[in-house]
């Protein structure tokens, strides 16, 4: 077993190009940027433990959005450039650690294996960095071409890079006594004549600075992540001195339907359906009847409260399509409005909301009017590696 590994993240890019405010807090496939890179690095068994350097004024922000990583010992306030950042996260790593891994928030794709791979050649080297050979042609100039140059044995530098620990506090110092400022660790390394060894990375593990960075990295997660489908059914009778409740929608009908909540039997479908996808149990489990805080609640409110947290766990829901079943009163005036409120709770555009009705023709105690029955589809991708 080797010595502690460190990880720290630079994290605290303005993403000025980006233009979403400061870049580790930008959302891509539903998770912010740092997260991303948080869930590689800490899936990375050599990594003992993680220092984050975040964005100034945005630490509280980033130590609640870390803060269910175990490795995660301190959250920093960056410098004014990402050398400083690294100088700043370096000097709050604990004692034991010996090597330093340090990775940009702003390459959320890295898997754990490139992490792994930059380690050990580290371990070999003494430092490392994930790199891939340039494949344009590269030209020289302002507005006019001076010359074209040559790409033979030339590489792109990316995150992670690792490296001893002594070695990389003292190329920091050097530097920073010297007023050197460089746009990576490597570099210093460099300057200083210590050997850093080139580990080939992959293109995936892109650097998000432009809009459509952001836009090729979200079709990549989505197109990765698998679709899930759920199903839900619910029914509840219809009885006297009842509101009508349904898809959030309040319809005028002498009856309606009995519940512990509001008893709306078409949110619940939807939420049964929603958790299904996600392979959790089942509406009674989250929001037990017995419990009296959700005596009379708003199942629109609790389809909300779903919704949220199966999002904050890394689920994007797709799409849902449901049919409710009542042979009275009429609903379809009611539908469109439904579909909105559905649509609203979901965080879903209503083009991906289904909401339809039918009858039962007179058959059996749907069709007698007894009561009204739900049944609900949803598909949801979750993107990512590994959650939560
Ligand atoms: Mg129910």
């Amino acid at each position: 077993m080797k010595e502690a590994v460190g990880a720290i993240v630079a994290a605290a890019g303005r993403g000025e190009r980006l233009g979403r405010g400061p870049k580790a807090l930008v959302s891509l496939a539903g998770r912010p940027l740092l997260r991303w890179a948080l869930l590689s690095l800490a899936d990375c068994p050599l990594v003992s433990e993680i220092v984050i350097a975040a964005p100034p004024e945005e630490e509280t922000a980033v130590r609640r959005l870390a803060g269910d990583f175990p490795q995660v010992r301190a959250v920093v306030p960056g410098g004014e450039h990402r050398q400083h950042s690294v100088a700043r996260g370096l000097a709050a790593l604990s004692g034991e650690v010996r090597w330093v891994v340090v990775h940009d928030a702003a390459r959320p794709l890295v898997t754990p294996g490139l992490v792994e791979a930059v380690i050990r050649a580290a371990w070999e080297a003494g430092a490392a960095l994930a790199a891939v050979p340039v494949a344009d042609t590269l030209k020289e100039g302002r507005e006019r071409v001076t010359r074209t140059l040559s790409r033979e044995g030339v590489w792109q530098a990316q995150t992670p890079q690792a490296f001893r620990r002594d070695w990389l506090e003292r190329a920091h110092r050097q530097a920073a006594r010297e007023g050197y400022v460089a746009t990576d660790d490597s570099a210093l390394l460099e300057k200083y004549g210590y050997p850093v060894r080139l580990v080939r990375g992959n293109r995936l593990n892109l650097k998000i600075t432009e809009p459509e960075d952001l836009a090729w990295a979200e079709a990549w997660l989505e197109r990765s992540a698998p679709v899930r489908v759920g199903i839900g059914f619910d029914a509840h009778r219809l009885v006297e001195g009842r509101r009508l409740v349904l898809g959030g929608v309040e319809i005028p009908f002498p009856r309606g339907l009995e519940g512990h909540s509001d008893a709306d039997a078409l949110c619940h479908a939807v939420m049964d359906a929603l958790l299904g996808a996600a392979g959790e149990r089942d509406i009674g489990h989250w929001f037990p009847p017995a419990d009296p805080r959700f005596r009379a609640a708003r199942s629109l409110e609790l389809l909300r409260q779903v919704a949220d947290t199966l999002r904050r766990r890394g689920w994007v829901p797709v799409n849902v399509d449901l049919t409710v079943v009542a042979e009275a009163p009429l609903l379809a005036p009611y539908l469109p409005q439904m579909k909105i409120n559905l649509a609203e709770a979901l965080g879903l555009a209503p083009e991906a909301v289904g909401v339809k009705a039918t009858t039962a023709e007179g058959m059996g105690a749907l069709g007698r009017g007894e009561g009204i029955a739900a049944w609900a589809v949803c598909s949801a991708r979750f993107p990512g590696r590994s959650g939560p």
